[in-house]
């Protein structure tokens, strides 16, 4: 089947790799065109595991191909994606504007019937609102479907072959019948697609989203209240977790969540229901727990230097909101940056794939380590916020001999606090009495 992905990013090129992997003929527009030179020759933009061999090999096979001619796409494909970013805009809510503007130039290029798919993370009522700007721009029929996305970075080509479900929200027969077969390679494993009415599809995704933060902030608060009542947040996650009833997935206590969905999808879900007039509780509270662990960290140190930090250096392991992808899009590394360099700290931070765009956002305020061990010498702490493998297991002594003092701050327990102590370090880590 002949595809269009309009954006492409973390899911649009994802999503358009994966289509042509499974046979489809792929066609992938972005605006940014230094993207779409690269990916020309080969050479993926992001860091994602495995994606950068997919992306050559269907090149190869002339699966897969891009371009910046929205037109072009949209003439030769049948069934277009949209796939472009929808960021927090200043109120909380989801900007579309972009949306919109793709829908519109959609319209404008079609020579015959299409169906348009929202895959980017949109409110309830969007795709009545896409359908309307394809409709002041053609005479031609389409339907508009919401297929939204539910893969995680880090593990999006795995997601995204392998789905647990896919949700198809369509109002037409002839659209879903469609849909279902370009996704039929994905579920031979008997893996679900659910089939709903269009509002439901958008709700589907907010509603996972909601409920996955939530899930974490519960737990961060769980850990807040062990650290001062003595209890061990670890333990209890195991003896919460053991239930079959909760399961252990989303239940790590540490430094709040980061990254381009969870922070901005629950804001724009309690924005939603503002807008008929429902206050969201439980979801502003989870918004509000985020922001204070967040903080966590910097509260520790401060608590442990002193709020003037010139005097001091320190490392911070782990920048990327998490492991296995270069994306620090509302990651906690910044937050712990930003206050650390207020209080006048000298940072040196290591990162395996977030380097380069921590980097564009910080340039000379920092000191980028070119190993992870390079970050510790000399430094007064570590702060260990993402927890990447090659964090898990470091040489203790080797760290302890770097270090002008030994104090490790773990943000993601990913340390024992008995181990820490063998080799005289002082330890803090979340929900764990110090
Ligand atoms: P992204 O910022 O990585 O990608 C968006 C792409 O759209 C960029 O490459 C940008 O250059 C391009 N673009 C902007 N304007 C355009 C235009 N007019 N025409 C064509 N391309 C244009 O964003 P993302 O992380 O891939 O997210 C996209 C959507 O998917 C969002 O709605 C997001 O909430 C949703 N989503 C993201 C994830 C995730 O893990 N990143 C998971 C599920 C859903």
């Amino acid at each position: 089947m002949r595809i269009g992905i309009v954006g492409t990013g973390y899911i649009g090129l994802v999503t358009g790799t994966c289509f042509a992997e499974m046979g489809h003929d792929v066609l992938c527009i972005d605006v940014d065109e230094a993207k779409i030179a690269a990916l020309k020759q080969g050479r993926c933009p992001i860091y994602e595991p495995g994606l950068e061999e997919l992306i050559k090999r269907n090149l190869e096979e002339e699966r897969l191909a891009f371009t910046t001619s929205l037109d072009e796409t949209v003439q030769r494909s049948l069934v277009i994606f949209i796939t472009v970013g929808t960021p927090e805009d200043r109120d909380g809510s989801a900007d579309l504007a972009v949306v919109y503007q793709v829908a519109q130039g959609i319209g404008k290029a079609m020579e015959g019937y299409r169906i348009i798919v929202d895959k980017s993370t949109v409110p309830v009522g969007t795709a009545e609102k896409v359908r309307q700007a394809i409709a002041g721009q053609t005479e031609h029929p389409f339907d508009v479907v919401s297929n939204p996305e539910f893969l995680k970075e880090g593990a999006a080509i795995e997601d995204f072959m392998r789905p647990d479900r896919i949700v198809i929200g369509a109002d037409d027969a002839r659209a879903l019948g469609i849909m279902k077969e370009l996704y039929s390679p994905f579920v031979r494993t008997g893996r679900p697609i659910l089939e709903m009415d269009v509002k439901s599809a958008e709700m589907t995704k907010y509603a996972a989203n909601a409920m996955l933060a939530a899930r974490i902030s519960f737990m961060n608060e769980i850990a807040n209240l062990c650290e001062l009542l003595g209890a061990d947040a670890e333990v209890v996650r195991q003896g919460i977790g053991s239930d079959s009833r909760i399961g252990f997935s989303y239940l790590f206590p540490g430094i709040g969540y980061g990254g381009s969905c969870f922070p901005k999808d629950v804001r724009a879900l309690v924005k939603s229901a503002e807008e008929v007039g429902y206050d969201f509780k439980i979801l502003k509270a989870v918004d509000a727990v985020n922001d204070h662990q967040k903080r966590l960290l910097t509260g520790k140190i401060q608590a442990q230097f002193g709020s003037d930090l010139r005097d001091h250096k320190i490392a911070i392991w782990g920048l990327s909101f998490k492991p296995k992808t270069d994306d620090i899009r509302e990651a906690p590394s910044r937050t712990i940056i930003d206050r650390l360099l207020e209080m006048g700290a000298k940072l040196h931070v290591y990162d395996p794939e977030g380097m380069d765009a921590i980097r564009k956002v910080y340039g000379d305020s920092l000191e980028y380590a070119v190993k992870n061990y390079h970050a510790l010498e000399g430094a007064d702490a570590l702060v260990l916020v993402t927890e990447w493998p090659e964090f898990r297991r470091p040489d203790f002594e080797r760290m302890g001999k770097l270090m002008r003092q030994k104090v490790v701050f773990d943000g993601r327990n990913i340390y024992d606090p008995k181990t820490m102590k063998k080799y005289g370090f002082t330890y803090y880590g979340i929900g764990r009495s110090a």
